[in-house]
């Protein structure tokens, strides 16, 4: 018999696409299915970018890049970071990966060893705690409430630390809720941060442009910029530019720690896709319309999809700030209803009976809500509410 490492019998697989894989199945079976568990945009990535990749590969750009990425990304990665976010960076605080997921893995590596702690709110995207627990480290959840609109507060931050933190993660807009923290929220976390200089604070700003408000976006560094020694900023062109299978994301931050991510890349997988940084570059340097047009579209469908929620009986979604994820709370009928023993058994009814897929919040975090990707069109979406109210009335 095969004998696995603890290490990845420690971990398991992304239940997100675990969910994206079993519509998938039912589909093939013949099922009518929609999927709402992805976590991407339905959009095609814009049209000046895939003609930067095409011209790309016809002027022979196929062969290995620098490890970090090319110096035409940086910079473009570097302007980006100015022009948005106020951020200045130089070139060996730039690391260029195969999506934001590696830029977080490859962060682990270089930061963790057995027994660190990383703190993590719940509820969080699905990958951070195992790919903590990859870099033999422990994931430290802290919760958080509904009511509260899933935000953690600064005494929950300081209790939770100790001398065994190395990490604390923030994500705003946050995969799975939503929500993103103002800059007086933010400041107050970054009170409690900069008395543990040797803390390192990673900010996910995936999801920085999808937000619906007209509050600017903000980080924890735009709250408190003395943080910047201890703080790498973790981005990509994934959602932002309907990139997800490009596979381009770029962490910035302390270079000494970048270097060291470097080097576990450099170990690994190399340089991220050629033609793909190429296209990025042409993604952060061109016209940011594109960008505007696909945010018009998400909170259309999130101001539909958030109130047609609230409508059916015994479920209760908040407002989101950003990205394209709506988090209702179902724990209302799961309490009213003996056969749902919990969100995952709710969600297996709702694939099974209504045809929807989501993912349950238990993924994330947060038992007793799901998650639902409004990246789809709003005819899929009425659909998909009105199965839902059907199976549950
Ligand atoms: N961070 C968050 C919060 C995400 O939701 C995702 C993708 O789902 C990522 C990072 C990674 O994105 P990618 O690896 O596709 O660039």
């Amino acid at each position: 018999d095969v004998q696995l490492s603890d290490r990845v019998n420690s971990i398991k697989p992304s239940p997100t696409l675990a969910v994206t894989n079993r519509a998938a199945e039912l589909r093939a079976a013949g099922k009518n299915i929609i999927g709402l568990g992805a976590g991407e945009p339905d959009f095609d990535t814009p049209d000046h970018i895939k003609a930067a990749a095409i011209d790309a590969i016809n002027n022979g750009f196929t062969k290995y890049t620098a490890v970090d990425g090319t110096p035409g990304l940086k910079k473009a990665i570097i302007a980006k970071f100015k022009r948005d976010n106020g951020l200045s960076y130089e070139p060996n605080q730039i690391l260029v990966s195969s999506g934001g997921k590696q830029s977080f893995f490859n962060m682990a590596l270089a930061l963790l060893n057995e027994g660190d702690e990383v703190i993590i709110p719940a509820p969080y995207w699905v990958s951070y705690p195992d790919m903590v627990l990859v870099a033999d480290a422990q994931p430290v959840i802290l919760e958080t409430t509904q009511e509260n609109r899933f935000k953690i507060t600064p005494d929950q931050l300081e209790a939770a630390i100790n001398e065994r933190t190395r990490v604390v993660v923030l994500n705003s807009p946050s995969n799975p809720s939503g929500v993103a923290y103002t800059l007086e929220e933010l400041k107050a976390l970054g009170e409690v941060l900069k008395h543990y200089p040797d803390i390192i604070i990673a900010t996910d700003d995936m999801y920085e442009h999808i937000l619906f408000g007209d509050q600017p976006f903000c980080n924890i560094l735009n709250a408190c910029p003395e943080l910047y020694d201890q703080t790498i900023v973790l981005n990509g062109v994934s959602k932002a530019y309907s990139m997800t299978g490009w596979r381009i994301g770029y962490a910035a931050g302390p270079a000494k720690l970048i270097g060291a991510m470097k080097k576990v890349q450099s170990q690994s997988t190399s340089n991220p896709n050629s033609i793909a940084q190429v296209a990025a570059e042409a993604a952060l340097n061109g016209d940011q319309g594109c960008v505007a047009e696909m945010v018009k579209a998400f909170k259309a469908r999130h101001d539909f999809v958030v109130k047609s929620l609230n409508e059916i009986e015994g479920v209760e979604c908040i407002h989101a700030d950003g990205t394209f994820y709506a988090f209702p709370s179902f724990q209302k009928v799961i309490d009213s209803r003996p056969e749902f023993a919990d969100d995952i058994a709710l969600a297996e009814y709702l694939l099974l009976e209504a045809g929807v897929a989501l993912v349950p919040g238990s993924a994330f975090g947060a038992p007793g809500n799901l998650r639902l990707s409004f990246a789809t069109s709003m005819d899929v979406l009425e659909d998909a509410i009105a199965r839902i109210k059907k199976a549950l009335s």
